[in-house]
């Protein structure tokens, strides 16, 4: 059926699942991706697990503007925590998991509401055989960096044999910079450590051929030579990032989107309040993220590292991190922070923020970038590494804090790389930098930019398989 004008009519959108694996690094970003999805009338029902579900107040639901359908992984009551090991949680979700998603698609289905696609998390393929089974279009979503993903595709194919130990610089691989031991992914370099996750994330590729579309969370232009090289070896690779609510990436656009989602709780007004009279570009804001954890020798010295830079700072302790914090420390209130959660696009977008001391995770990467604000790398485990030496060394958006002799980043360092940043010469390129950068992730998902083709083509695709 098709308009006075020639444009098709559809009444009724095509319906994607959308399955994160429950975590808020992957969560977040298929999330911000389901609304580009929708913004494309493209009608997505995001999947969640039970007990993550469960975890959302109704009101956050309201916000989600997406709608919601939950799914057992086998650990309805406590999730990933509840399970003895990760091999055992992924091992229980691909089981539990595989006969609920199909039970779902069958009850949308006998609700006038067929699915016609799956875009499902690269960490838990399983999902492609589900809706293979159904004869739906399956799409792939990887939610780490095109560099990362070439890594472990050479890793798949046998190309690179872990351990990577030698300290020497590693032959170019195709498509990335000659990388030491120490850029590569940890599970890579330091291989045997958490091997479910490497043998998940090197599985990803194992039915990846069956796949409609692989999407990346990563944008063209930031990595277009690891691009290339992907889509030569998977032909139905594209980048769709970076999944950064518009409003960030535009001041223009009103804050008509939530700020993600997150089990825990943000003290937005706390933070905003504190940071709304701090002079611009003066905060070094600290995060490592939702996953990662300091021994407590490392958050000392982070802690006086701070201290001694002189700078206002605000950083981000998970509760579950509280304890680890100096015994007895103190700290003029006016010039410092510590939350256990924040907003942190709204942080990072608040204009006070003039450095940020991350983890390197994809997603803080990716709004690092987004925002044009200047890193100080302090990778921990996984991508991280990889992400700092790109942060770094391709992208000129920040400087890497080295590692003692005993393995820490010492409050020296921590105080030199924020120096560096926020008052050097250093400071002053990676901030003209970040302006480039900011309109390079800007551009792509405009109307007409590398990420936004790539998801019209996705949506026009499936509209025209249902007319
Ligand atoms: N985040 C947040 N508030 C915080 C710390 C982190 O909203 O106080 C968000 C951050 O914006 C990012 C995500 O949590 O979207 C963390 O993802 P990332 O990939 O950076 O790290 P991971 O948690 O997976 O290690």
């Amino acid at each position: 059926q098709r308009n006075s004008s020639g444009e098709p009519i559809h009444d009724t959108p095509p319906h994607c699942l959308v399955v994160p694996l429950p975590a808020t690094g992957h969560i977040n970003p298929m999330l911000q991706f389901s609304k580009r999805l929708i913004s494309k009338r493209i009608r997505v029902t995001l999947v969640l697990t039970r007990f993550v579900s469960k975890s959302i107040t109704a009101a956050r639901e309201g916000e989600f503007n997406v709608c919601l359908e939950s799914i057992s992984d086998g650990f309805d009551d406590g999730g990933m925590e509840a399970a003895e090991n990760t091999r055992v949680y992924l091992d229980t979700f691909r089981e539990v998991g595989s006969g609920a998603l199909s039970r779902l698609i069958e009850k949308q289905s006998d609700a006038g509401e067929p699915v016609h696609c799956v875009v499902y998390d690269h960490c838990i393929p399983w999902c492609l055989d589900v809706a293979k089974k159904f004869g739906l279009v399956g799409a792939a979503f990887l939610t780490q960096s095109c560099a990362v993903d070439a890594i472990y595709n050479h890793v798949y194919q046998g190309l690179i044999r872990p351990p990577v130990t030698e300290q020497g610089i590693l032959r170019a691989l195709p498509g990335l910079p000659p990388l030491k031991s120490e850029d590569l992914p940890s599970l890579v370099s330091k291989f045997g450590t958490y091997p479910a996750i490497f043998g998940a994330l090197v599985g990803q590729f194992s039915n990846i051929d069956e796949a409609d579309w692989v999407f990346c969370n990563s944008v063209y232009e930031l990595e277009n030579e690891a691009a290339d090289w992907l889509s030569k070896r998977l032909p139905k690779f594209t980048t769709i990032g970076p999944t950064v609510p518009s409003m960030y990436l535009d001041k223009r656009l009103k804050a008509d989107v939530d700020y993600g989602f997150s089990i825990f709780k943000p003290s937005n007004e706390l933070c905003m309040n504190w940071l709304g009279n701090k002079p611009n570009g003066s905060v070094v804001y600290v995060s490592f993220g939702s996953l990662a954890s300091l021994g407590s020798a490392q958050m000392e010295e982070l802690f006086w590292g701070l201290n001694n830079s002189g700078h206002y700072f605000l950083w981000v302790v998970r509760k579950t991190e509280e304890a680890k914090l100096p015994k007895n420390y103190c700290f003029n209130p006016e010039k410092g922070l510590i939350v256990s959660w924040c907003s942190q696009l709204e942080v990072l977008a608040s204009g006070a923020v003039g450095c940020f001391v991350t983890h390197c995770g994809w997603n803080s990467t990716l709004e690092g970038l987004s925002l044009g604000v200047p890193m100080v790398a302090m990778p921990q485990w996984t991508d991280q590494p990889t992400n700092a030496k790109f942060t770094r060394d391709v992208w000129g958006m920040g400087v890497r804090a080295e590692d003692g002799e005993n393995g820490l980043v010492m409050r020296e360092e921590v105080e030199r790389c924020v120096k560096e940043v926020m008052e050097g010469e250093k400071g002053v390129e990676i901030r003209r930098n970040g302006d480039k950068w900011k309109n390079v992730m800007k551009d792509a998902v405009s109307e007409g930019g590398s990420s936004d083709r790539c998801i019209s083509q996705f949506a026009g695709s499936l509209i025209n398989q249902v007319l």
